[in-house]
């Protein structure tokens, strides 16, 4: 099990170099460690897999049901919901059916209800309803007033993002895959032998090559020579609600698209939480995840249409997450078999959903232009720790707490996070390297307080850790 964040890389090729460690390069680097004969390096520029879009997004399981029909993204979201919710009860990842009420609230938003079942049809989603007025109150009795009708999409989930790319990695690290943390590419040259990839850690080589570097996956491509496609980082910001808001909110609801995206929902998360948005604001700056008076504005206007009781609510956190858009109506996925190399560019807005079925296509790729690692293998499965609330924290398990009391001592009150959690994240394949990566891990100073309870006490076991287990044990 191989995680490096800084030295020199190994210097023999590997057989492919996975760029980028979101939800898409953990996955697909999973999926190539299902064949045996492979080395596989996943190379990434941040501290830790899922910094980039992947960590800051609705966290909707899609069905796919209002995608264009026919095309890479309808199948791949299609594929990859279901593929992923098996994964998930498999792995632990926190995941609630809870269905989606699109709801139109006027005239022309009614009358677009019919097609929208219909394309639901074609995108293979055959359990949608339309429900007129009475029905959709009753499900949903906090609903603003107003609304004329919805269509209801059962299958459409809730699910922790961060989890996913974790199992995904942890999975990979497990089965071979190098990881290499803080190891940004700066060029690549491709003149016949194997990739050539400079890095801020010295020099990569590798003879296939995977391009996931989501919002960096065009300028990654200029390397090699293609024009396919630009990415304009499009803005989308998010308030989260306290947890006492949860019981306003049953379903997903969402408004009827536009061409802009799917608009500005409110949904429950699967910590707890109430989410209001996104915005969806095209910017030419590709780390503008800063959030704004603004869009936190139009987001509480809209909101207070929706569920007006929210505004009400106290707001926990806010947050920004950048979507890879490009001028094209669909995933960018190219492969260039005079190049050994496959693009995964364009992964906008449903990526975490479709990131499995993009694994398996991407490999599929690679083998038909020669990448042969030996028959698929089944991989031991991963138990991640579970940070949802619908599922018992371990504190909450008492034959768990029994066994080890270090998962009865509390350390964040606000989510319920003990020693014993903090501890495995600390000791876990895929380890954190900041107090965000730990919180990302147990939820720990992610509740209502923030950190302004726990902060203290959580840095004091986070230095206690980085200093060795001597003074742990003190
Ligand atoms: C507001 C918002 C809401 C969304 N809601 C949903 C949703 O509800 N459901 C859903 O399925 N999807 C949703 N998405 C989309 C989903 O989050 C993305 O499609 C997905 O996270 C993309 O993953 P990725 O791995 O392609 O990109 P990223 O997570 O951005 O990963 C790319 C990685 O590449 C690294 N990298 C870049 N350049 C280099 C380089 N030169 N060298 C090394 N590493 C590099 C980056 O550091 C980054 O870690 C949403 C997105 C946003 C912004």
């Amino acid at each position: 099990m191989t995680v490096t964040a800084h030295g020199p890389l190994p210097p023999v090729p590997y057989d492919v170099a996975v760029v980028g460690a979101g939800v898409v390069g953990c996955a697909i680097a999973r999926e190539l460690a299902r064949r045996p004969g492979l080395r596989i390096a996943l190379v990434e520029a941040q501290d830790d897999v899922g910094q980039g879009t992947s960590k800051a997004n609705t966290a909707i399981l899609h069905t796919g049901f209002d995608a264009v029909p026919g095309s890479l993204e309808a199948r791949l979201v299609r594929e990859g919901s279901r593929a992923l919710a098996a994964y998930a009860a498999e792995s632990g990842i926190p995941v609630e059916p809870v269905g989606a009420l699109l709801v139109a609230w006027d005239e022309e938003q009614r009358a677009a209800l019919p097609r929208l079942a219909e394309k639901a049809e074609r995108n293979e989603c055959h359990d949608t309803r339309i429900l007129g007025p009475a029905d959709l109150y009753a499900r949903e009795p906090r609903l603003g007033p107003g609304a004329l009708g919805a269509l209801h999409v059962p299958g459409e989930s809730i699910i922790c993002p961060w989890t996913t790319t974790l199992a995904y990695a942890t999975q990979a690290v497990r089965h071979g895959v190098d990881l290499h943390l803080n190891t940004p590419v700066t060029g690549v040259s491709h003149t016949g032998g194997p990739h050539r990839l400079t890095t801020g850690r010295g020099t990569l080589t590798a003879r296939h090559l995977v391009n996931a570097a989501g919002l960096h996956a065009d300028a990654l491509d200029r390397h090699l020579g293609h024009q396919d496609f630009t990415v304009t980082p499009r803005r989308g910001q998010l308030i989260v609600y306290d947890k006492f808001a949860r019981d306003l909110v049953r379903h997903i609801l969402l408004p009827v698209p536009t061409a802009l995206g799917k608009g500005v929902l409110v949904a429950p998360t699967v910590y707890g939480n109430v989410l209001l948005g996104p915005t969806a604001e095209d910017l030419d700056d590709k780390s503008a995840t800063g959030s704004t008076a603004g869009g936190l504005a139009l987001l509480r206007e809209k909101g207070r249409r929706i569920l007006p009781a929210l505004d009400d609510e106290e707001v926990t956190a806010v947050y920004a997450g950048l979507r890879a858009a490009t001028e094209h109506d669909d995933y960018a996925v190219a492969a260039h078999p005079g190049q050994a190399c496959v693009t995964v560019g364009g992964i906008r807005s449903t990526g975490l959903t479709a990131s499995l079925a993009l694994a398996a296509h991407v490999t599929g790729l690679l083998e038909d232009m020669g990448l042969d690692g030996g028959p698929a293998r089944e991989l031991e499965p991963v138990r991640m720790p579970n940070l949802g609330e619908a599922f018992p924290r371990p504190c909450r398990q008492p034959e768990l707490v029994a066994a080890d009391p270090e998962y009865g001592t509390l350390v964040c009150h606000c989510e319920r996070v003990s020693r014993g959690e903090i501890r495995d994240a600390l000791a876990g394949t895929v380890p954190p390297r900041t107090l965000d990566g730990l919180r990302r891990r147990t939820r720990v100073r992610a509740g209502r307080c923030q950190g302004f309870h726990c902060g203290a006490a959580v840095r004091d076991l986070w230095e206690r850790h980085r200093h060795g287990p001597q003074e742990a044990r003190a």
